[in-house]
């Protein structure tokens, strides 16, 4: 996976390519299809969601360009796998679901690997989690039609937040960042996600 998938395609950030050495990706799918769980694609993880790609999960994750000692807001737990990854490379993570099935199932797994420092809750992750904010990161995993503003307000400065955002098929993967009250806006890349859905994202999914 690591040197297939990710360093020929420009995946070239140390901590990325260690976490992504160390999570056992089996762990986060169905045990019927963890034979498939290191392959280059997208795989189903129920309730119509799916767990990313390997390199979209590199990609997101070296974009945010973590150090260590950074909160990050996950919007999107699904499996767990990024928020796993992330945990790895960072202070804090606090992930949001909103499919209660999917949060246990991903609990239950990082309890079992005792990644102590991922916090979660079952909410519309659209509305952030203002509790613990200013976030350092904020990675959404789920593609909305606009950047959520709840999330803008709970980035910190300096801060980056990571998002797909455009139409139901297909989304820009955009790099938001805040500096010295800055915003300033890149695309990164041209992606397919499953649809964000709540108050500050699509009404229905
Ligand atoms: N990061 C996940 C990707 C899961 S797919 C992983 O590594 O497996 C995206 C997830 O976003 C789905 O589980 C979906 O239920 C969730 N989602 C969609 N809209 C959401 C919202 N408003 N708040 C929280 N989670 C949301």
């Amino acid at each position: 996976m690591i040197d297939e998938q990710l360093v020929p395609r420009g995946i070239y950030d140390p901590k990325t390519l260690e976490a992504m050495r160390k999570v056992p990706r089996h762990l986060f799918v169905e045990e019927a299809i963890k034979d498939q769980a290191y392959g280059d694609f997208p795989l189903p993880i129920g309730r119509g969601q799916t767990i990313s790609q390997p390199y979209i999960v590199a990609l997101m994750t070296q974009a945010l360009g973590l150090k260590g000692h950074e909160s990050v807001l996950e919007i999107g737990t699904g499996s767990g796998y990024q928020a796993a990854i992330l945990s790895q490379i960072c202070e804090k993570v606090y992930t949001v679901e909103r499919i209660n099935s999917l949060l246990v199932q991903a609990r239950k797994v990082f309890d079992s690997l005792h990644y102590l420092n991922i916090l979660t809750k079952l909410d519309d992750g659209t509305n952030g989690w203002p509790e613990y904010a200013p976030y350092d990161a904020i990675i959404v995993t789920a593609g909305g039609p606009k950047v959520p503003e709840p999330l803008l307000e709970q980035l910190a400065d300096p801060g980056i937040l990571v998002i797909p955002v455009g139409d139901r098929g297909v989304q820009d993967l955009r790099a938001v960042t805040r500096k010295d009250g800055k915003i300033t806006e890149k695309t990164i890349e041209f992606v397919r996600f499953v649809s964000l859905v709540g108050d500050h994202g699509w009404k229905s999914g």
